[in-house]
């Protein structure tokens, strides 16, 4: 297997010295779980410089696949290029075998991600076997209910989940720009199932590969106007037994 492997060099932002650089730009839950796990603790984006020590951030596009689950999330900052050149290869049967040279018979999901925060959360959400659409949803219904609470938008993400409760990292932004608060926000899983429900109810697999707030805009306007309803109680009466702990 090709080893699709980067190599790129940083400039220490202390001490100006070269940093270095070695990553993958393309892992797989089976055959690199030490990187997979390395993106989503962040490590995996960060370099440490030789010389004086100092760690740095970076972002390069690291794409992943799940075999197992048949889950690919393709990284790149240029979503609507690729998105189409995608678009085209899939549709002309050269699919992501030969792009990726995986074994990749059951492709269930696709997804394009256009920065390392998206694609760590979509980890997380497969790895918690839970359906990224809904969860948008979710974030975009939560963000409605809020938009009218807070200064500015709230900016809410997937952390992880148990039993009964999903839960949501925000930063919610207070009267002066500089005071942005985080708190998590406990979503019932009933919310979670009920949307789940209407979704495989209301959509039949679109092909569309870019699951993020415009794609939950695009459902809520799909779904019927009494379902609609329905689904905004809940998620109020989601959003009022929500606890947001700070
Ligand atoms: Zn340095």
């Amino acid at each position: 297997m090709k080893e699709f492997i980067q190599d790129f060099r940083m400039v220490c932002k202390s001490c100006g010295k070269d940093i270095d650089c070695s990553r993958r730009y393309v892992i797989s839950q089976l055959v690199h779980p030490f990187e997979v796990e390395g993106v989503m603790d962040g490590w995996y984006f960060e370099a440490t410089c030789p010389s004086c020590g100092t760690v740095h951030e970076f972002d390069i596009p690291v794409s992943y696949c799940d075999e197992k689950n048949g889950y690919m999330v393709f990284s790149c900052a240029d979503c609507d290029r690729l998105y189409k050149a995608f678009l085209r290869d899939y549709t002309d049967n050269q699919n992501v075998n030969e792009r990726f040279m995986f074994t990749y018979p059951d492709l269930v999901a696709f997804r394009l991600v256009k920065n390392k925060e998206q694609l760590v959360e979509k980890m997380k959400i497969n790895y918690a076997d839970l359906d990224d659409r809904v969860i948008e949803a979710i974030k975009w219904e939560i963000s409605q209910i809020t938009n009218d609470l807070f200064e500015g938008p709230i900016t809410l993400w997937f952390e992880t989940y148990n039993d009964d409760e999903i839960l949501l990292e925000t930063r919610i932004p207070y009267e002066s720009d500089l005071e942005i608060r985080g708190a998590t926000c406990h979503i019932p899983m009933d919310f979670y199932d009920g949307l789940k429900a209407c979704m495989d109810r209301e959509i039949d697999a679109p092909l569309r590969y870019e699951i993020d707030q415009d794609f939950a805009q695009w459902f809520f306007d799909q779904v019927k106007p009494d379902e609609k309803l329905r689904l905004q109680k809940l998620g109020k009466h989601a959003f009022d037994a929500a606890r947001m702990n700070r």
